[in-house]
């Protein structure tokens, strides 16, 4: 297998240090070898100038012209991305999204690894059988690797299906968890009532794997919805009133005694408020296997932003996002490690069906976030100083590889895939839903400028995305990754 180089690459050693390497790879990486034998601050580099007078300053030899070695271009490499929560829809609800578009949009936003959701599918992936059918309609059809969640409805119990089987089954053949819902809107994936997510954790529990939730408490939520619809109550104002903190604290707090009753590791998705996060942290405190993980929107924005017309509509998603307090608390929850990870909970559809109703209660929940979230990461987290060089590496890739035991992924590591960016984290771009990349091409992102910027992204030693060219791999050189569960 050929061995590739790329010279002049900046990772990150530890906090905000690091140091100036040279990689080389095949399929894997095969050696990391330092260029400068001193390791350095960011801040010597945090500049386009500093950055200027850093290269100058080095007394390198000339780059030599074999062919397979690459000039990084004095760029940050990072471990490719790994978005463990996203909704590619393929296949059955392709109307909104596919694997093609939405993989190339995760390439073009720095992930090279995703995990889709079971719910997102017809069939849904409940049972081997449905898994098998979905992997047959995927195959070659992604630029990025791949791995699914199983999941278990509340359909199952009321169709008497197996689930004790079905669940079984799933992991064994190597799904990295299982999705359930309290509140659900999909037909095909109904949510689970209590004594159905209390034996859907006993059984998840024996198999050794994850339950992940979607938590928000559905008696509130569908009381108050009806009470705001007779009142005739349709703006935005009142679908966020009835999804508020409250009902993100009783579904954990309801979830907090699932978890006691069966030690089951539970994981709650998209977090939105800063009191959900408390009761997340004292699930914690407790010794509970209890995690959870938000999206950029909640790091982002607050409901004001629904005052804004031109994206209130491509803002909203379940749960909805939250207020300032909410935000800043997430934000810190991401630095003191009580949230694990960054997803993007990429949700897309067609704008011009779903997203244009002037009721708000009909317009489609979900933002494509794919390609947006590792410049996102870097711009808002890293470069305003919210997070270090090494966390916000972790919370985009290491600590999801690591939680979902992705064992080839997250690190740049001789032995491990080749999976990694290029970042230019000296330089600007204006979100424009134009650029996207996603089938339907909309995001309440629009026209925010973004300071980093990823110019490269290799999947196990090939390139699958150079912006310079606006070049994209054809999908199938993307792969399914079975998630080896310790049973
Ligand atoms: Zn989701």
């Amino acid at each position: 297998m050929k061995l590739n180089s790329l010279n002049n690459v900046f990772i990150c050693k530890q906090n905000n240090s690091l140091q100036l390497v040279k990689i080389e790879f095949t399929n894997t990486f095969q050696k990391i070898t330092p260029i400068l034998s001193r390791t350095f601050q960011w801040r010597e580099i945090n500049s386009v100038s500093k950055r200027k007078r850093f290269i100058a300053n080095l007394d390198l030899t000339s780059p030599s012209d074999d062919s397979n070695i690459l000039d990084g271009n004095f760029l940050l490499l990072i471990p490719g991305g790994i978005d463990p929560h996203v909704h590619f829809d393929t296949p059955g609800f392709e109307f909104r999204d596919d694997f093609e578009h939405a993989s190339s949009a995760a390439a073009w936003g720095g992930t090279t690894t995703i995990i889709d959701m079971p719910c997102t599918s017809l069939p849904p992936v409940t049972s081997l059988q449905n898994f098998k059918s979905k992997l047959k309609a995927v195959k070659n059809r992604s630029v990025i690797d791949f791995a699914f969640w199983g999941g278990v409805r509340g359909n199952d119990f009321e169709n008497k299906n197996d689930v004790y089987k079905q669940v079984g089954q799933l992991s064994k053949i190597g799904v990295a968890g299982f999705k359930a819902y309290l509140i659900s809107g999909m037909d095909t994936f109904t949510d689970l009532t209590f004594e159905q997510i209390l034996e859907t954790a006993k059984i998840i529990k024996e198999n050794n794997m994850i339950l992940a939730v979607h938590a928000e408490d559905k008696h509130r939520i569908v009381n108050r919805m009806n009470m705001f619809q007779q009142k005739n109550r349709n703006n935005w104002k009142a679908y966020c009133d009835s999804r508020d903190d409250m009902a993100e604290v009783l579904a954990i707090k309801t979830l907090i005694e699932i978890a006691k009753a069966t030690d089951c590791r539970i994981h709650i998705v998209h977090l939105s408020s800063a009191k959900g996060l408390e009761q997340v942290r004292k699930a914690q405190h407790l010794g509970l296997k209890f995690t959870a993980e938000t999206c950029p929107h909640y790091l982002y924005f607050t409901q004001q932003d629904f005052d804004n017309k031109n994206i209130s509509n491509f803002l909203k998603t379940a749960p909805p996002v939250k207020k300032a307090t909410d935000r800043k608390e997430l934000w810190k929850g991401l630095s003191d490690g009580s949230l694990s990870f960054v997803t993007t909970d990429h949700a897309g559809c067609n704008p011009k069906r779903e997203k244009a109703s002037k009721n708000f209660w009909e317009v489609y929940g979900g933002i494509p976030g794919a390609e947006h979230r590792v410049p996102f990461l870097f711009s808002e987290g890293f470069l305003k100083g919210k997070l270090a060089l090494q966390k916000t590496i972790e919370l985009l890739s290491t600590s999801a590889a690591e939680f979902f035991n992705l064992s080839q992924k997250g690190k740049i590591q001789v032995g491990k895939d080749a999976d990694f960016s290029l970042i230019n984290l000296w330089t600007s771009d204006v979100v424009k839903s134009s650029n996207m990349h996603s089938k339907g091409n909309y995001t309440p992102f629009e026209n925010i400028v973004f300071n980093a910027r990823v110019e490269k992204t290799f999947l196990r030693g090939k390139v699958v995305m150079e912006r310079k060219n606006n070049f994209i791999a054809k999908p199938g050189v993307g792969k399914f990754i079975r998630v080896r569960n310790e049973q």
